[in-house]
């Protein structure tokens, strides 16, 4: 079998950044993507999500940013992604969902899909978030006799039509959810599990740089990552002002219990609901690394810039800090040189060991 210099195992933001920089070295390598059509995560956005609604989205290395549109989203960047991979020619493959990447002899590393196989010297893990929702587990879910679901498959305002919904969850997709959701429900219960904080100051870079350091230093530790907008805090726009005048962002603690009938509140009162939104975010879809342990003690995976503390053969992009279009971008550049450093020392004779 072949031995390639690399496989980039997902093709969102991250995977074909990284797929450019490592072309534009000369390294040899595939990308192996999860999905049928090119878009990443894009693709799979709820139809209401429209260029509107997004909070910029960078443009891919060496090419033209977005044109204006206020289409949905997961048309419109999908459409940007595969323009991309066709003009730079990145080598994708898919569909090929990775289950597993394994230690092989010689130091290589080999990437399993189903019965395919590829050995590599490096991989370039940038497979996203978005297969991971993420719903904790609370006391009496399963008794729920309503609907419960997540983001990951909200079907759009109109299903919660004169319902009685519970939006679960401080992130930006809680907001934008509750704009879309409180002026069609019949009433809305906001709960967070901390009290949101609002950014009151503009966006500046100075802001966006401040919150990506700090997740910066929990992958630096091995700690889980936290979102980055977690640290940036939420801001209302144009479209969640009605919601606003609701009082849909009326913040409430976390409900005790959930119940058939709906949730109990920390002062005993059941609040009827007919939906759960959980709002709970997602977690980095790592699971395929699992045989590399690369995980620390504190959970997380320790990274050091891109490259995984445990096994310097894998970069993660799109992780922790780099998990925006923009971080994924330099995360891709990073990574290429990570991997051009690996296979210097490894052609240097260096041990090769992980
Ligand atoms: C609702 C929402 C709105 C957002 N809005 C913005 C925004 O406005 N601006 C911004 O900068 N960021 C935004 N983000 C964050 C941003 O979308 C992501 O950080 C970025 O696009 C992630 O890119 P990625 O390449 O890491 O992952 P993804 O786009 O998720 O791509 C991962 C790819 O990996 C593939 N894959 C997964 N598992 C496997 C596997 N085992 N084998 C093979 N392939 C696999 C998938 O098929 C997918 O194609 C938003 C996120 C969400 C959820």
């Amino acid at each position: 079998m072949d031995v390639l210099d690399s496989v980039v195992i997902g093709a969102g933001q991250a995977g074909l950044s990284s797929s450019y920089h490592l072309q534009r070295r000369g390294i040899p390598h595939v990308v192996l993507d999860a999905d049928a059509e090119p878009g990443g995560a894009w693709q799979h956005r709820w139809d209401s999500l429209t260029m509107r609604d997004v909070h910029g989205i960078a443009a891919l290395p060496g090419a033209e940013p977005l044109a204006e549109d206020e289409g949905r989203a997961n048309e419109v960047v999908a459409a940007y992604f595969a323009d991309y991979e066709r003009t730079h020619g990145l080598p994708v493959l898919r569909p090929v969902r990775v289950d597993a990447v394994v230690e092989a002899d010689d130091g290589l590393l080999e990437v399993r899909a189903g019965e395919r196989r590829w050995l590599t010297r490096t991989v370039v893990n940038a497979t996203g978030t978005w297969s991971r929702p993420f719903v904790p587990a609370y006391p009496g879910a399963d008794t729920f006799r309503g609907r419960q679901l997540h983001p990951h498959d909200y079907p759009g305002p109109e299903a919660f039509r004169g319902r009685r919904v519970v939006v679960v969850g401080g992130g930006a997709s809680a907001v934008q959810l509750l704009g879309e959701i409180a002026p069609v429900a019949a009433d809305t219960l906001w709960v967070t599990r901390r009290a949101p904080v609002w950014r009151t100051d503009d966006f500046t870079p100075e802001v966006g740089r401040a919150a990506v350091a700090l997740v910066e230093e929990r992958v630096r530790r091995g700690l889980p990552p936290a979102s980055v907008v977690s640290v940036t805090g939420l801001a209302l726009r144009e479209q969640e002002r009605e919601a606003e005048r609701l009082g849909a962002y009326e913040r409430h603690p976390m409900f005790t219990a959930v119940e058939p009938g709906g949730v109990r509140m920390p002062d005993g009162a059941l609040w009827p609901a007919d939906v759960i939104l959980w709002a709970t975010g997602f977690r980095p879809a790592v699971g395929h690394l699992a045989p590399l342990r690369l995980r620390s003690e504190h959970g997380g995976i320790r990274l050091d810039g891109t490259t995984a503390v445990a096994d310097p053969r894998v970069q993660l992009v799109g992780y922790g800090p780099s998990a925006s279009t923009i971080g994924a971008n330099r995360a891709g550049r990073v990574a290429a040189r990570g991997v051009a450093a690996w296979l210097a020392r490894d052609t240097e004779g260096d041990a090769v060991s992980a």
